[in-house]
This record gives C-alpha cells, structure tokens and sequence, in this order.
C-alpha cells in the first residue's frame, strides 16, 4: 500500500537531489537570484524559512520553465553581536543560556565551547544549511562560503580598493551612536530598541548663573528672544561640573554624553535641583529670568534643563499656564517674537486653545507642537524689533552669533528615546574622530543610484518610493569597527570593516567561490579580480586557467536577475549595495531586480528570538512535514505581505496535501472514454495553466497555489460528481494529474518526486518542463454549458432547504427567445442603464409593455451578479440551454433523486415559469 509518508517521501527526494542543483553556464538563458545571507548567531525559526522558501519556489519555477537557474547561499559572520553572545554565555548569563539551551536547542557540549565566537557562528551555519536541505531548498552548496574567508577578505580589500579610488571613502569626525560598554559604535542590528532614532544638533543656550553657565538645548535658537524662564525638575540632582575649563550645571548624564563629544569633563559637586528653583539666570538677548520648577523635564534629554517659550512652544505655554492658575508666577507674560500666518498674537495659545487641549499629557500635544514649528520655519518672521528675519534665515544666524559671542556649544542628541544596545546598555551620541566613513551623503553617487533605480524591476512597485526616499536620506554611514569578526580596514589594520558594509557586492563572489576557493589567498591581488569582474588584463597573472574559468562564470551569471529580502532592509542593506554596484561594476553588470518580503507573525504577534516568540523551522519540519510547511507559508500570503503561523492552519494544509497525494493515486490509472465532462476538465486546466504561470512569473505564490490547487482541486471535484455511475473517470485524468503534480513541485517538491515516479515521469519533477497551456484546448461552449449545469444544481438545492419538503418532481423551466435577445443586448452594451430604452423601441419588444421592461430590468440585476468570465463568452457563443439540460438529465435525477423535467418557460401553466431568465432557469419544485 502506498501510503502518504512525507518522511520517506523527504528521504527519497534528498538522496536524488545530492548534487541536482549545482549549476553552471550553459547555452540555456540563465537566471539568477540570490537572498540576503543569514547570519548564523541562533537556529532558524519560520520566519528565515519564508525568506529562503520564496526564492525556493521561483527558482525551482524556472528551472522547470527551462532557465539555468542558480540559487546560492553563504553566511555573514562579520561583526560583534556574536563576540557579545561568546562574553555572555563565558559569564553563564541566564537569558543568553536559557535562549541557546532550550530555545535553540544547542546541546550542552556544544554550547561549552560558544565562548569562541567563531565556534558560534560555525555551529549555526552548519545548522543553517542542514534545516534548508531538510526544507528541500535548491541551493548549490559548491558556492557557499563565509565573510571571513581568507579569499572573501581579498575580495572585500579589491572591493574597497575601487570605493576608496572613486572617493566614496572618506576620514573624519561625526556623531555616531555608541556603545560605552562595548567601546564600540553601534548599527541598527546591534539595537535592542530604538533602531528609527536619528541624531539630531542641539544649539546649547548659555544662561548665565551666578559664576556658572546653565545650558539649554534647542532646535530654535531663534525663540531666545521669547525666553521667560528656564524649568528644571526639582527631583533630579545635579551637577556642578568644568566643561572645558568653565563651570557648567548640567545633568549627570549631561556630563557622560557630552564627556564623548569632544569636551573635557570634570565633575566637582551635586545641586539638588531644588535648590535652583526661584533662582535667575540671564542671557544677554534675553535679560534676567527666573527658574521654575518642572516634573516633565527629563535629565537624560540634552543637557537635562530647558528653556521656556511660552508664545511659541504649546509644552512650554500650558506648563506655565498650569502653575499660574494655581496662583503662582502671575506676573510671567508669554512673549511673542514671530509673526506666522494663520495663527494669533501668540501662536502657542492660539492652537492649544482652538485644539481645545487642557493638560500637559494630552496625547495630542507632540502633534500640535510640530505643527508651530513647521508652520514658523516655512511661513514665520521674526518681529522687526528683532531683525524681520525669514524664521528659516534667523535660525542659523542667531546660532552662529551665539557660538560667535555668547559661548554656545553643539551638542548631539537623539530624537527619540530610549536607545538601548543589544547588550543592555544605554546607548549615546559620540563624536568619533579618524572614523572612516562611506560618503553616502555624495549627491553625485546619490544620482548614479537614483538613475539605476529606475532602471529596475521592483516588487511590489509601492516599495519604489521607499527607495526613493531612503537614497535621498541616506547620510555618510561609519563603515569601520574596532571590535568584530571580518576583513582589515586596508588603511588602518587596526579597524574591522563592519558588516553592512562587507556584504555589499558579494552577490559576484558567489559566481566565483566553488573554484576561488583552491586559490592560495596571497595570489589574490587587486589585478586578479581586476580581470575576473572587469576584464582588465595584467601581466604575471596567476592561475590563469582558473581565472578564466571564474571570467566565464561571472560573464554568464551576472548581473543577478532578483535579490530576496525583508522589507526592514530598504533602510540600509539594499540600497547600499546598489551604492556598491554602481561603483564597482559596468552598467550591463548592475543588479536587475528586487523582492521584498513582509514580515512574520506567530499567533497575531511579531516574531523575535529576543522576546522566544518563535516556532523553529525544524520543529516546523518534523511536526508537519517540510512541503506542509512550505506550501502554508507560500499560499497564507503574498510575499510582500506579512503572514501570520498558527499551527492550527498548518495542519489543514497537511490534509490538503494529502488529499491531493490520495486523488492522484486514484485516478492516475483511470481509462475510460473521454467525455465532455473531460473536455471540460482539461479545458478548465488551461486557464489554470495559464493562471498559475502567470502569477509566479510575477512571484504571486499566494496566487499561484489558489490556481493550481484549489482551483484544481474543486473542478476534479465536481468531475466526479458528473461523472456516469459505476465509472472512474478517463484516461484524460492521468494527463490532468501530470499537470497538476508539476504545477505543484515548486510548492511540495518531495511529494511532488514521489508522484512523479508514481506516474512513471521521466526524470526528476524538479526538471520536468513546466506545463504549457494549449488555446486548442480551451472549449468555451462546454465551460459555460457545466457553469450552467452547476448554477441550476445550487439553485434548486437553496430552494429545496428553503421549502422544506419531500419533492416529488423537479421542473426546470427555461427562459424564450425574446428573453435571449435582451439579455445579449444587454450584456453587449457599454451603458447598461440606456440600453433599456433602446430595446423598447423595437415594435416587437413594446408590444409586448410590461413583460419586457421588467425582462430587461431582471436581465441587467443578471448580468451584474454573473462574474465576468461567464458573461463575457455568453456574449460570443449562444448555448442551447435545452440541449445541456437534456444532456444532464439523468445526473440531476441521480443528483436529487426525483424525476426532473426540462420545459419551455412559454409553454408553461407555472406561474413561476415566467421568472425564468437566460442562464437562470425558473425551477419549480413539486
Ligand atoms: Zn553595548
């Protein structure tokens, strides 16, 4: 007995592939896709499946389409997140333990040995290319390497070679966030949160205290005219301190932040902020005032004291709003500096009051303050008694006055907060001086992507935009670490390249590994790979049998057609490496097209190895079975889509696979006579052809599975319903079955080979030629003759449970000629609603008054409700409805078991009878 076992079916199908998937040039047209490579710090969970089972599916497509497909994979093991997990695990950390232990299931012998980073990450590759096997993903393993391969670090130095020639390497100081613990900047995955925060400039405003400064940050220098008190938090302590030599009041972690940016530092006491309420300070543009308590100030922001500007900033007037109504300070006046259209006197009261908002933490008040501040920037003038300046203008020239004059200081914060590093600490702003940077910010090389962009096919098309955006955002990104695994920093051995900025190009090493690889590193000069990915030719090149051999390999793969990724990518990884490629490489060579993926959800909630809410990938596989967790993560969304795991749902579609392996066991062997129900059969399995073809060349695999099995599915269903008794269908099922097995070997490849060699194919699914559909197959009549069939078959079952009785007799009664006639008129008009009256003019049709303007009404509700690929052919081919009903009798007296008769409505006593319309049969159930 042939049983459904999909873990033999696994083990047949992995014997027969070992090595079906390594591919090379060859005179077929090629295609080539790649997927961000994983790096391999924790096991996979379901998530990571999707991301290497989407390519999976589109490069098994076109394999079978004919293409010399290759699909390669390598593992990214630059950097510091897993030096941090060695640290951790060498302290016996309970999280990270509890995590590697139960989670990731590492074995305790194993996990002694991850105090070594590089064991970490060599552990999980290996586990990363064991689970991907076990998930049948086509992947030639000849190629795979890892970032810190003696050869992939020559190919990085030759890579940085070309950047640093065309300038796009640069030193300098810039702000970075950075992690103190780690004495390390930090990139956005070595974040715990905090990944969309930004560096912004502060202007610090010197107040004047006694022999002390008290500086405040601001984004609007300019609203130092409107100052009418600083506010400080009366809980917080803090400290006295010399910043360069002069005496400064700053929170404490003032002095920590602003220790990293460029200034020396030297805490000499604590102040209780307390104790500075009701004191003054005073600021030459803005004279003497005092200071107020305020809880809302938070000593990790800035400086951590502010200044107050009641007329122009909402926070500020309601603060102060709420301490005079409690009678306090009511001789502080809002002053008003700017003149804005569209706003009062005093712009902060005006929007607070017309907002209706009526305390500090109305959830509104971030909104509304943006909104001052955008309109004052764009629209706002200062007062002529302070200039008459463009606010835009004002703003830059009153900082440089204050720098100039009145000992103003840069200091560097983030916009939003909390930023926390992986490693718990808190992160902050530094200055990083001899930083090596990659100078994104260049509007020229900006404009060579830009130009590109537009050159590629990108899927879905809405994500052009976020493209777009992030290119003209991107700033000078900090491409070098002191701590890490990788490649040297060619002009400083002292620095690591950091991993976003090593895995830019590495889609053309892949064309190279497999023979690079027995190349002794040292050989590997620039001029080497000079002349395989630019075909400059030097002299005394080595090995040039082998280099000839990987030219060959990258003239005939590259560019790559399609890169795979997550969506949280566009921000960084995609768009770098098309920085990378229009620098490196010709324009024939740049990269064709993009796929970016949703994200993943487990039970309604985001997935994270962090939070455990993951259900690992290989548990996947060996609770359900790797085509059922293939096809449940291919079919429950489009790529682009996120798509949420419930195990649940996951066993449905177990049942469904074994479905289709029980349906194609029986019916392979079938052969009895064609009917027209098999013409109707195979005609229907062109469209489904057709669809199914088209929706993964569009990489719709969602689509795709809804064609090519449940669409299969429900027409062999309903085959079987019409089929004569006593018959097992004809030998068109064993045709119908080879079809349907390779539409589906993208999705459920190891019970795809099992039924495969059940049908006696030639070969393996996984190259079999792909189905094409034949037009000459395509019988319209007989689709719309079953359409009809299976309309009347509902109908009469709806009437049957509302009527409730035994029926004795089924009567179907079809509509006369002239009813016809409207119908196609009907259907045949553009303007459906006028058509009416041009029916009406024909003698005949007003003769007949009444009967035929409620025909036509009826006939046009119809032809709304009846889905398009039924009207539209009705329209081409008329179908006489007797025929089909004769033809049908005897299945629908076997269907509801009861004599049925075939009338003309005309020649009918049945009132009903007059209901009849075309393609809707009056039934009268006796
Ligand atoms: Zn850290």
């Amino acid at each position: 007995m042939n049983a459904f076992d999909p873990g033999k079916f696994e083990e047949e199908a992995q014997e027969r592939w070992t090595h079906a998937f390594e591919s090379n040039p060859s005179k077929l047209e090629k295609c080539y896709l790649t997927v961000a490579y994983p790096y391999p710090s924790g096991a996979m969970h379901v998530g990571h499946g999707r991301t290497y089972i989407v390519p999976d599916v589109i490069a098994r497509f076109w394999r079978m389409r004919g293409k010399q497909v290759l699909y390669p994979m390598a593992f990214h093991v630059t950097g510091a997140p897993v030096i941090g997990i060695s640290k951790r695990i060498a302290k016996n950390d309970p999280q990270t333990i509890h995590l590697y232990r139960d989670l990731y299931k590492v074995p305790q012998n194993v996990l002694e040995e991850f105090t070594d980073p590089l064991t970490i990450v060599r552990h999980f590759a290996s586990e990363y290319q064991r689970v991907m096997t076990a998930c049948g993903i086509s992947i030639d393993w000849r190629r795979k390497f890892t970032t810190v391969d003696p050869t992939y670090s020559k190919f990085i130095e030759w890579q940085w070679k070309h950047l640093f020639e065309a300038g796009h390497v640069i030193k300098g100081a810039h702000p970075v966030r950075y992690c103190t613990v780690d004495d390390n900047p930090v990139g956005d995955h070595d974040l715990l949160e905090g990944d969309n925060a930004e560096v912004i400039k502060f202007t610090l405003v010197m107040f004047q205290h006694g022999d002390a400064f008290i500086p405040t940050a601001t984004l609007r220098p300019e609203t130092i005219y409107g100052v009418t008190n600083l506010w400080v938090n009366p809980n917080v302590t803090y400290v006295r301190a010399l910043v360069d030599g002069s005496a400064w009041i700053i929170s404490q972690e003032a002095a920590e932040k602003l220790a990293l940016q460029d200034h020396t530092v030297e805490v000499q006491e604590e102040i209780a902020g307390q104790d500075l309420i009701d004191k003054s300070v005073s600021h030459p543009l803005c004279g003497k005032v005092p200071i107020l308590p305020a809880d809302f100030v938070d000593p990790d922001m800035a400086s951590g004291l502010v200044m107050s500007v009641p007329a122009h900033a909402p926070f500020d007037y309601i603060a102060l709003r709420d301490l005079q109504r409690a009678g306090k300070y009511t001789q502080i006046k809002p002053v008003p500096l700017i003149k804005v259209e569209g706003y009062g006197e005093i712009p902060a009261q005006d929007a607070v009051d017309k907002a209706g908002i009526t305390h500090q933490m109305d959830s509104r008040m971030d909104a509304l303050t943006q909104e001052i501040y955008s309109a004052e920037f764009s629209k706002g003038k200062l007062f002529d008694r302070y200039g008459g300046k463009p606010v835009r203008v004002a703003r830059d020239d009153i900082a440089a006055l204050m720098i100039g004059k009145f000992a103003s200081e840069i200091m560097y914060e983030f916009d939003t907060r909390p930023v926390v590093c992986r490693c718990g600490n808190r992160v902050k702003v530094k200055i990083l001086h001899d930083q090596w940077f990659l100078k994104y910010s260049d509007p020229a090389w900006k404009k060579q992507v830009s130009d590109h962009l537009g050159d590629m096919a990108l899927v879905p098309p809405e994500v052009r935009l976020e493209f777009d955006r992030t290119v003209d955002w991107l700033k000078d990104w900090a491409c070098t670490r002191r701590v890490g695994l990788g490649t040297r920093f060619p002009w400083d051995t002292t620095q690591l390249i950091e991993p976003l900025s090593d895995s830019t190009i590495y889609m053309a090493y892949y064309t190279i590994a497999h023979i690079i690889r027995d190349i002794d590193p040292r050989l590997l000069t620039p001029e080497v790979f000079d002349y395989i990915f630019l075909g400059k030719e030097s002299i005394e090149l080595p090995e040039k049998k082998k280099l000839e051999a990987m030219r060959k390999e990258f003239l005939y793969w590259y560019p790559y057609n399609f890169r795979f990724s997550a969506k949280d990518l566009i921000s960084n990884h995609l768009t770098f490496q098309l920085f990378h490629h229009v620098t490196i490489f010709p324009k024939d060579k740049l990269p064709k097209g993009m796929v970016v993926f949703g994200m993943g959800l487990l039970n309604g909630a985001k997935m994270s190895s962090s939070k455990g809410n993951v259900f690992l990938l290989e548990d996947a596989v060996s609770d359900f079975g790797a085509d059922t967790v293939r096809m449940f993560l291919m079919g429950s969304a489009e790529p682009w889509q996120d798509f949420d795991w419930r195990n649940e749902l996951v066993i449905s579609t177990r049942k469904q696979i074994e479905r289709l392996f029980n349906t194609v066991l029986e019916s392979k062997d079938a052969d009895g006579e064609p009917h027209d129900i098999d013409r109707w059969l195979i005609s229907r399995l062109q469209s489904h052809i057709e669809r199914t073809t088209e929706a993964l060349t569009n990489f719709q695999t969602r689509q795709a599975l809804q064609e090519a099995y449940f669409g299969i599915e429900s027409d062999l269903k309903w085959y079987r319903r019409r089929l004569a008794e006593n018959s097992d269908g004809s030998r068109e099922l064993h045709t119908l079955c080879s079809v349907w097995i390779r539409l589906l070997a993208p999705f459920i490849p190891f019970t795809g080979e099992h039924l495969w060699k059940e049908l006696a194919g030639e070969g393996l699914v996984s190259f079999a030629p792909w189905p094409v559909a034949n037009k000459k197959l395509i019988n319209t009549r007989i689709e719309l003759a079953e359409e009809l069939i299976s309309r009347t078959v509902e109908d009469i079952e709806s009437i049957r449970k509302l009527i409730q009785m035994t029926p004795k007799s089924i009567t179907i009664s079809l509509a006369p000629v002239w009813k016809h006639e409207i119908f196609l008129l009907i259907a045949k008009s553009n303007d459906r609603n006028t058509v009416i009256k041009e029916i009406m003019k024909d003698d005949a049709m007003r003769k007949r008054g009444r009967e035929a303007t409620d025909a036509a009404k009826q006939c046009t509700t119809l032809i709304h409700r009846l889905p398009p690929h039924v009207v539209e052919p009705l329209v081409r081919e008329q179908i006489n409805e007797k025929a089909v009903f004769e033809a049908a009798k005897i299945f629908l007296e076997k269907e509801f078991g009861v004599p049925v008769h075939i009338t003309d409505a005309e020649s009918s006593e049945h009132a009903k009878a007059a209901t009849a319309l075309p393609f809707k049969p009056a039934i009268i159930i006796e």
